[in-house]
């Protein structure tokens, strides 16, 4: 009869940036997955679930995986925006061509710099500064990470604070 007690609320988490930047390494990442993730391009959208404790509650994360939106009608973009809950917005630190996107205002946003791995400190001009991006999330409502979905998660790639925090935040 416990079982039937505890809660178990699933949440949609959208993972969006540019193609590369490493959004289906860090779903399979985020979700317990290994890198490397399979090598195959992901076509339309795939989702991987995670369930975390919060406060005694399990909550059920279900990462939407998406790519080549741009492609798809915008009727298609629009079902993938549903019902979301939460969206990380991925981008890739060797990459300071980043586009944005003023997706979800009215629900919690991360920005996510991947790929800390391929820091080099020798060229930090061809990088995305972090306190640029600390910045840029602060005064645009977003809480900041910066990862790797390379590295084994540990305190440095900081997968199960992104994880905890998205969780805490629904
Ligand atoms: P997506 O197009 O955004 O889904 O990007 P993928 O997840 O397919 O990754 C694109 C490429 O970047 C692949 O070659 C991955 O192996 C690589 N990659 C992804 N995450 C990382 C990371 O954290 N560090 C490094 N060094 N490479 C990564
Ligand atoms: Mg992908």
């Amino acid at each position: 009869a416990s079982s039937l007690l505890s809660r178990h609320r699933t949440f949609k988490v959208l993972m969006i940036g540019d193609s590369g930047v490493g959004k289906t390494c860090l779903t399979h990442r985020l979700c317990a997955g290994q890198f490397p993730c399979r090598a195959e391009a992901t076509i339309g959208v795939d989702f991987r679930e995670r369930t975390v404790e919060i406060d005694g509650e399990k909550i059920k994360l279900q990462l939407w995986d998406t790519a080549g939106q741009e492609r798809f009608r915008k009727s298609m973009v629009q079902h993938y925006y549903r019902n979301v809950h939460a969206v990380l917005f991925i981008y890739d630190v060797t990459c300071p061509e980043c586009r944005q996107n003023s997706l979800g205002q009215d629900i919690p946003r991360f920005l996510v710099g991947n790929k800390s791995d391929l820091r080099v400190p020798t060229r930090a001009d061809h990088q995305v500064n972090q306190q640029t991006a600390i910045s840029f999330a602060k005064s645009h409502g977003m809480m900041f990470f910066e990862t790797s979905a390379k590295i084994p998660p540990n305190r440095l790639s900081k997968i199960e604070d992104i994880v905890l925090t998205v969780a805490g935040k629904l």
